[in-house]
């Protein structure tokens, strides 16, 4: 099957910084009209089940249907240091941090303790130990290159990379980012194409994002007039947005000519608009999320909207309709990335509840992704557009007992009902994470997936053994390349 998806041949060298090269005289790889990139933040294959044991839907979802690719993603990065290092050294993977299946599922009892978390199990520790950041995932994803953590489409040395989000700006394509969490925060500044040796700096981030000429819709919170519960603040927080950006752009002058927006009811509009801006900037009356910082939170105890979601801020399907709209606009086709990023948000809190809640929401953005395909809209569909739906990195959520069962599966308590759970963590993890495809050049993840986790014994149930990927073959794959 793969072989008769792959009429090209091409030199794919992973997690080396190498870039992918087609050989002379082969057919060229052609890229699919449109790429939609849906990055569910920190959703490794736990939190699938959780949010599918909640709503009654455990592999019934739109990405569980036979015309999806399924596989597994590692995610690991080149090292765990936060700042770039010159020379060879700075672009050499650490073999410490690699994807080791062995190392990743050791039973071996231990009495360690990580981030304040008891280890129980060496793979516990490794897993946690070992484990990336989304600056760094993302960045790898679009621009096939691994990086040290903090790292905004760098390389080790803290070098540019060119991204995917370049390549189809400069193709003549349509780009945007849209996001539950900070407009510039690691998974949509990588997203968009921007770059900065560190992905805490937001301001400059935002200002790359709105003046570089790649990104034509931005979506997202981190407005500086608004706390998170849509309580209009006294004195601002540019935190996210400079002073200077967020004045020109209420103003309607700044420079980049994008449009702002922020009522839900301008969001609500969007995805119908007639004549919607080209370049528009979404920032919802909210700062560090839409839904998932609201107060409230009672993280050991919190069900799955026990506090109301707020009622003033847009959801995700709709600011991923909203962006569809103005993008294909482009006849020459569009780059679309969407986050569930609250996802992750809840999981640093330890609030399943409240995880649940934004995963079910990113599941219904697929499905609002494939209903527009499916209605042949714009004449955008499946044939001329691969969506890609994975995440970033995983946490470590497991069943109830896995103090003691290594990693012990969740237990189902039925539609309705939290499932029975333990955060082993309240950060991120180095395992695999799911990753679904449709679309043109679908198939090609199929080439990709050819690292063998043998002790995935519940991968290999669900998905037939454990055939894996690496992440930056995502990029592979988009550019339409594969792997050899
Ligand atoms: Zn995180």
């Amino acid at each position: 099957m793969n072989r008769a998806v792959r009429h090209f041949s091409l030199v794919c060298l992973i997690g080396t910084g190498a870039l992918l090269v087609p050989a002379f005289g082969q057919q060229a790889p052609a890229v699919p009209k449109n790429v939609i990139l849906m990055i569910s933040d920190g959703t490794g294959a736990n939190a699938i089940a959780a949010t599918g044991m909640y709503t009654g839907k455990l592999g019934k979802q739109i990405f569980d249907g036979p015309q999806w690719i399924k596989s597994w993603s590692s995610t690991f990065p080149l090292r765990t240091g936060d700042d770039p290092v010159s020379g060879p050294a700075g672009l050499a993977q650490d073999p410490q941090v690699s994807y080791d299946p062995a190392k990743n599922w050791d039973t071996t009892p231990v009495t360690t303790t990580t981030r304040g978390f008891p280890d129980h199990f060496a793979g516990y520790a490794w897993t946690k130990k070992s484990a990336p950041d989304s600056a760094n995932t993302m960045s790898a994803i679009v621009n096939g290159h691994k990086s040290y953590n903090n790292a905004i489409n760098v390389d080790g040395n803290g070098k540019p990379v060119t991204t995917f989000a370049e390549i189809e700006s400069r193709a003549g394509k349509a780009v945007g980012v849209v996001t539950t969490v900070e407009l510039a925060d690691a998974t949509p500044a990588a997203g968009s194409g921007a770059h900065n040796a560190s992905r805490t700096s937001h301001q400059a981030i935002t200002a790359e994002m709105l003046n570089a000429g790649v990104v034509s819709v931005i979506m997202g919170a981190g407005n500086p007039d608004y706390d998170n519960d849509g309580k209009r603040r006294t004195t601002p927080d540019y935190g996210w947005i400079g002073a200077a950006d967020w004045m020109a752009l209420k103003s309607g002058t700044h420079g980049s000519g994008f449009k702002l927006i922020e009522d839900k009811s301008a969001f609500d509009a969007l995805p119908t608009a007639a004549n919607p801006p080209r370049k528009l900037i979404g920032v919802v009356h909210s700062f560090n999320s839409t839904q998932a910082n609201r107060a409230g939170a009672a993280p050991a105890t919190e069900a799955p909207y026990s506090v109301p979601r707020r009622t003033d801020v847009p959801d995700l399907p709709t600011m991923a309709k909203g962006a569809l709209n103005i993008l294909d606009d482009n006849p020459q086709g569009m780059f679309l990335v969407i986050e569930g990023g609250a996802v992750d948000r809840a999981e640093h809190a330890d609030n399943l509840g409240r995880m649940i809640e934004e995963k079910t929401e990113f599941d219904d953005t697929v499905a609002a992704v494939s209903a527009y395909l499916g209605a042949n809209t714009n004449g955008n569909n499946w044939s001329n557009t691969l969506v890609i739906v994975t995440a970033d990195h995983d946490h470590l959520l497991l069943g109830p007992d896995s103090d003691t069962v290594p990693f012990q599966d969740l237990k189902d308590n039925g539609p309705g009902k939290v499932p029975g759970y333990k955060w082993q963590n309240n950060g991120h993890s180095n395992r695999l994470v799911p990753l679904y495809a449709r679309g043109a050049n679908a198939a090609l993840f199929a080439a990709c997936a050819k690292r063998d986790d043998t002790y995935a014994d519940d991968m290999g149930r669900r998905f037939g053994r454990g055939a894996y990927l690496d992440e930056t073959e995502i990029f592979a794959v988009m550019t339409g390349m594969g792997c050899r």
